[in-house]
């Protein structure tokens, strides 16, 4: 068995063997910690029975530990320079293919049926390129594929974001869209120091777990997620005046919003950052009712 790729020196020495340059606009960080891929393993709870897809392998470093884990990996690279250095990395390993392309421009569907069995368990598994990390994720959870989880690398700050809970200063419609979907938890904190080059910030591991169904039952989903932007849209004011903004401030509609503020049993006063789903879900259908 040859060295991990992750550790230090068989990174560099592969870097230098091909001439890699790491680019900063494509969120080239790599890891050189091989426990901490053991970590994100671990996290995931991976077994033989299930598929992964990895967005951004770089050299390989994690996708090596996937493929040792699960089914079949399938992992898509955009960057062309990549290529001849994982065919080389990833020679030892049978259950992997390399989809060269833009991750947010494929059709995910068309692209994993002809590498795996779409009804077999699906996670996806990545140490995310920080300058797109919630259009991947949106990409994923709005995707016809089922995903049963992701287990994924981003900033600190935004994996704060993304499970925060009502009534602190990180709440946001980033939270709400996402715990919609998903169960959202922090696994580990990954410090700068296991990434060449070292990012400045912080890193997490945050795993999402699809729920059997959206967290809240809601009549019209346009309409839920419309309100939530629109409660977001200035945190430091009330629910009522970020209503008006985007309904219109006529006597009219100030009647309309009234009333359906009163059937939801919501407080004009509060604030967007208060309102946990459930209630931003009563909030919606009766605006839809209401308003709309
Ligand atoms: N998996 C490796 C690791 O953990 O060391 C590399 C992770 S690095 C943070 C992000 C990777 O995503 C890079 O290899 C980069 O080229 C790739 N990447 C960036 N944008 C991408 C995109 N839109 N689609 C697919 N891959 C992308």
């Amino acid at each position: 068995q040859r060295k991990d790729i992750a550790t230090p020196i068989r990174t560099k020495e592969i870097l230098e063997k091909h001439g890699f340059s790491l680019k900063k606009s494509l969120g080239q960080n790599f890891i050189i910690d091989p426990n901490i891929l053991v970590n994100i393993v671990a996290a995931a709870g991976l077994t033989k029975e299930v598929n992964v897809v990895e967005v951004g392998p770089g050299i390989g470093a994690l996708t090596e530990h996937l493929a040792r884990a699960s089914k079949e990996v399938v992992a898509f690279e955009i960057d062309d320079r990549l290529l001849p250095v994982l065919a080389d990395t990833l020679s030892p390993y049978h259950n992997i293919s390399i989809i060269h392309s833009d991750v947010l421009k494929a059709n995910l569907k068309e692209v994993l049926a002809t590498k795996i069995d779409l009804e077999e368990p699906l996670m996806v598994v990545a140490n995310l390129p920080y300058y797109i990390t919630t259009p991947i994720i949106m990409y994923f959870l709005e995707s016809e594929v089922r995903i049963d989880a992701l287990v994924i690398m981003m900033q600190k700050e935004v994996a704060e974001r993304i499970t925060a809970r009502p009534g602190t200063k990180a709440y946001g419609s980033l939270s709400i869209a996402i715990q919609y979907y998903m169960e959202a938890e922090i696994a580990f904190i990954v410090p700068k120091t296991v990434f060449v080059p070292q990012p400045n910030v912080d890193s997490a591991i945050i795993k999402l777990t699809r729920r059997a169904t959206p967290s809240v039952k809601v009549k019209d989903e346009t309409i839920f997620f419309q309100v939530i932007k629109a409660a977001f849209v200035q945190r430091r004011k009330t629910l009522w005046n970020n209503l008006l903004t985007r309904y219109g401030k006529t006597d009219e509609i100030k009647e309309k919003l009234i009333k359906a503020l009163e059937v939801a049993e919501i407080d004009p006063k509060r604030r967007g950052e208060t309102l946990d789903l459930a209630e931003f879900g009563r909030l919606s259908d009766a605006i839809g009712e209401y308003v709309w």
